[in-house]
């Protein structure tokens, strides 16, 4: 064998090792629930966004009920779930009672949520559930107050209190949160709630949102519909790709047939439907 032939040889068999070594490699994906539910993965890291509610005020969607079996069942693709965050207390979100009977039946789940809705899951409690709150974090923040970080293996978490969609004259009260989350220091995707779309609001913490650029926000659809919104999103949160929740059953999964403000933009209205999270540079 040739000399040359040699060299080849082993530069071949070093770059298959490098390709299949890479642990930054794995895929990530988002999966659709409903309203705005969904599943993130990288790996064998799993975590939930508002998965389980049970009001759809008359227009939004629900999760169908195999789905919602599986998630409380532990089977996939809901199986080895990490932690669940939600959003804030509103019924299109969050279930209190749900939701203790997740972290009843799925000991390895850790909760992250507005301490309006730990509250509220208390007076659901009996007890026998002092242990469940062993892996619940709640989280209080009020209005401007600093964005807060905190860890679990595998995890990178960054909470930011965003009013609820109607400031400055309704819904002061709720405790909204967009949570910003990093899986495995590789992937990290962006959960609004029920976020307003005005800048003075994201101004606030420009530095903030100025780093760690999401791979994969995803913002309700007003902030598609609204000239500000847009301006956060290409602006401030500037995320490798957007993908649009929170979307009423009225607004049709064919782009063609949807209001015109709406086609070109990206939306979640499918259970079950997916998408890959853009891999980093
Ligand atoms: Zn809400
Ligand atoms: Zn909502």
């Amino acid at each position: 064998m040739s000399i040359i032939k040699q060299i080849f040889q082993i530069l071949a068999s070093l770059l298959t090792f490098t390709l299949s070594t890479n642990i930054h490699g794995q895929e990530s994906s988002a999966h659709y629930m409903a309203n705005e539910g969904l599943m993130v993965e990288h790996g064998d890291t799993k975590i939930l966004f508002d998965p389980l509610f049970r009001n759809d005020y008359g227009q939004y969607m629900l999760l169908p009920e195999e789905m919602e079996e599986a998630l409380f069942a532990g089977a996939a693709p809901y199986d080895g779930i990490d932690a669940v965050f939600v959003s804030h207390h509103h019924g299109d979100h969050f279930s209190p009672a749900d939701m203790v009977r997740l972290l009843r039946e799925q000991p390895d789940i850790k909760l992250y949520a507005p301490n309006q809705a730990v509250i509220a899951m208390r007076s659901e409690s009996s007890n026998n559930d002092a242990a469940i709150y062993e892996r619940v974090t709640a989280v209080s923040l009020e209005y401007k107050d600093s964005p807060v970080t905190l860890n679990m293996e595998g995890l990178l978490i960054e909470a930011v209190r965003i009013p609820h969609s109607g400031w400055p004259t309704g819904r002061l009260d709720i405790e909204n949160i967009v949570w910003r989350v990093t899986l495995n220091d590789d992937t990290t995707v962006l959960h609004m709630g029920d976020a307003d779309p005005n800048d003075v609001h994201f101004a606030q913490d420009a530095e903030h949102w100025n780093r760690n650029n999401p791979h994969m926000a995803f913002p309700p659809y007003w902030f598609f519909s609204s000239t500000s919104g847009r301006n956060i999103l290409n602006n401030r949160i500037k995320a490798k790709r957007n993908v649009g929740v929170h979307v009423p059953v009225s607004i049709s999964a064919d782009p063609l047939l949807r209001p015109v403000e709406l086609r070109g933009f990206d939306l979640f209205t499918l259970p079950g439907e997916t998408r890959t999270i853009p891999a980093k540079d």
